[in-house]
């Protein structure tokens, strides 16, 4: 339970970390020893490997055992959709890999049973190292944790449940294992901060859902900390201060009941129509990459999922989904969302998203190279096999698909045809497939936007991709901290380009939403009204967000404002026309603009 201090710790000592759940946090320290056990590996002798393996064996079923009263006693509504984390952790106690590989080296190698399984950690280490993908390789912390668990199972030792913890504190460890989130107590632990993790580390997502505020990833938070610490933590920056003044603290505490009032304001609106004043309404759905997450993205007000990022499928098993597999997941997500649509968008794959097992190959110029829909059109099997399961799945509820980086008119048609061939194979088949599934294109190339008015000939609906359009549209790479401050929604050419879009698809009739990260943010909500976006779909914790300045808006105004902003010849003047816009309407959460 205690940490060696390496430095005095001064005054308002600031740590700066990775922000992994927003919200302010004022307490003290509670430092929880996470420490990993010292193991050693040692030879047995044949004797010894029966009696070492049975000790294996039952600390194995010991930590099911504990893994099982963790799942039993989170009653917490909020953590039942997560509990899927600890049950994922139970199917690793399964993990032929894990536990045969262990019982192999304690027989054949005449290891005991930690060195055993420390040799096999090691190795299952290694491999999650390797893996480029950030959600992925935060999963190496499932293996850490259960690891842990195993050998202080194997050893004896038992560790400090955060259950147990009964005084207001911010919980200080070198990691938390999702077991260990499940069963915080919020009226008593009213913060994290981590050594380790990232943003999509479990303890951050649970923490996000739990709206506990945490900062992770802060590397020697442990050894910095002695227990009792006064500290601060703002979740939302990723800042820590240790040892606050009383002038910080005063601040603190100001910004905090600000943060909180501002967040019980926004549970309400859940519920509520996302209408302007004058009852407007559009959809608002949510961006998914697993189906596990849309349980929570009901819950935040999703009126649908607007994008399914079909890749992480991609990305978990030995090689690329089966037919089967995809079938299982894309129904699994359309009965969790019926009666409204899943968007399904086909394999988007090259550029940043770089999937291994598809072995794809190296280019000069990745983010102009074999991607998402061109990577689909060569490599035909793939997407022939990813058409019919998303046809199949369409028999449960309401499908949409999407193709992503359409560049031309003769791609829309080649992957028409794809679908079509498909549809008319399953039916000779005898399977069923979905009578009507909406085809749409994710409009993210100048190209697209340049030609909309033939491709809305084409389609049912258009979805803007606009992390991808103004990466194009302003030639900024979008993840190259070098240029992030180019990266501007507001830039004139991207709202002309937006304005096209929306013009061709009203003139043909069909549905416009966006679904790249613009959307999502609630300072751009009366600016996509207004080009008549019929849908925004975004992460789903920032539906209330966008919903909350919505329902203040009167659609009446909007055109008005947005032509003004239009007039403007620099992305700093729409910026802060837009601000003062919004500044008179909600003048607590939109800071009245300096320009
Ligand atoms: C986009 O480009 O805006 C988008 C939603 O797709 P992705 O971020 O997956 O490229
Ligand atoms: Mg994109």
């Amino acid at each position: 339970m205690t940490a060696s201090v390496k430095i005095d710790i001064t005054e308002d000592t600031i740590l700066v970390g990775i922000a992994a759940a927003p919200g302010i946090a004022i307490s003290r320290s509670h430092l929880v020893n996470r420490d990993r056990m010292a193991v050693i590996e040692r030879r047995i002798s044949p004797a010894e490997a029966a009696p070492e393996i049975a000790a294996f064996r039952d600390a194995v079923t010991r930590s099911k055992a504990q893994l099982i009263e963790v799942k039993e006693q989170a009653g917490n509504k909020e953590l039942v959709d997560h509990l899927y984390i600890i049950d994922t952790h139970l199917l690793i106690l399964d993990d032929d890999m894990l536990i045969g590989e262990t019982i192999a080296l304690i027989r054949d190698e005449l290891i005991n049973a930690e060195g055993a399984l420390n040799r096999v950690l090691r190795k299952l280490r290694r491999v999650f190292d390797q893996i480029s993908d950030e959600y992925l390789r935060e999963r190496r912390s499932d293996i850490d944790s259960i690891g842990d668990r195993l050998i202080r199972n194997l050893l004896g030792e038992t560790r400090e449940s955060l259950a147990d913890i009964d005084e207001h504190a911010i919980v200080v460890a070198h990691d938390l294992s999702p077991a260990d989130t499940v069963q915080i107590d919020r009226t008593k632990v009213v913060g994290f901060v981590t050594d380790v993790g990232g943003r999509t580390s479990h303890t951050a997502i649970l923490a996000r859902s739990l709206r506990i505020p945490a900062v992770v990833g802060l590397e020697t938070v442990t050894s910095l900390v002695p227990d009792g610490t006064p500290m601060i933590i703002d979740g939302s920056t990723g800042t820590v201060i240790l040892k606050p003044s009383p002038e910080t603290f005063r601040d603190y505490l100001q910004k905090k009941q600000r943060y909180d009032y501002l967040e019980s304001e926004l549970l309400q609106f859940r519920s509520l129509p996302a209408e302007t004043m004058d009852g407007y309404s559009l959809a608002l759905r949510g961006n998914i990459d697993f189906v596990d997450e849309i349980p929570a993205a009901r819950e935040q007000g999703a009126q649908g999922i607007g994008l399914f990022r079909t890749e992480f499928l991609y990305m978990t098993g030995d090689g690329p989904p089966s037919e089967d597999e995809q079938f299982k997941a894309y129904r699994a997500a359309v009965e969790r969302m019926a009666p409204y649509p899943v968007t399904i968008r086909t394999l988007d794959v090259g550029g940043d998203k770089f999937v291994p097992e598809l072995n794809l190959s190296d280019e000069v110029n990745p983010a102009m190279g074999l991607r998402a829909v061109r990577f689909s059109l060569k490599e035909i099997n793939l997407f022939r096999t990813q058409l019919r399961a998303i046809l199949r799945a369409a028999v449960f509820g309401p499908v949409r698909i999407m193709f992503p980086m359409i560049s031309g008119v003769a791609e829309v048609r080649a992957c028409k045809q794809f679908l079509e061939r498909e549809r008319q194979e399953l039916i000779d088949a005898g399977l069923p497939c979905g009578e009507h599934v909406e085809v749409g294109i994710m409009i993210e190339t100048p190209a697209a936007v340049l030609i909309a008015d033939h491709l809305a000939k084409e389609v049912d609906f258009f979805s803007v991709g606009t992390n991808d359009l103004i990466q194009y549209c302003l030639a900024i790479d979008r993840g190259n901290e070098h240029v992030a401050y180019l990266y501007e929604p507001m830039h004139p050419a991207v709202l002309q380009a937006l304005q096209r879009i929306c013009s061709a698809a009203r003139n043909a009739g069909i549905e416009v939403g966006m679904c790249g990260e613009m959307a999502g943010e609630d300072i751009y909500a009366l600016v996509l009204i207004a080009l008549g976006f019929s849908e925004l779909s975004m992460n789903p914790a920032n539906i209330s967000r966008v919903k909350r300045v919505m329902r203040k808006i009167n659609h009446s105004d909007v055109k008005q404002i947005l032509d003004r902003l239009m007039s403007l010849a620099t992305a700093d003047e729409v910026a802060a026309a837009l601000g003062k816009e919004m500044h008179q309407l909600y003048p607590q959460l939109f800071a009245e603009p300096s320009l």
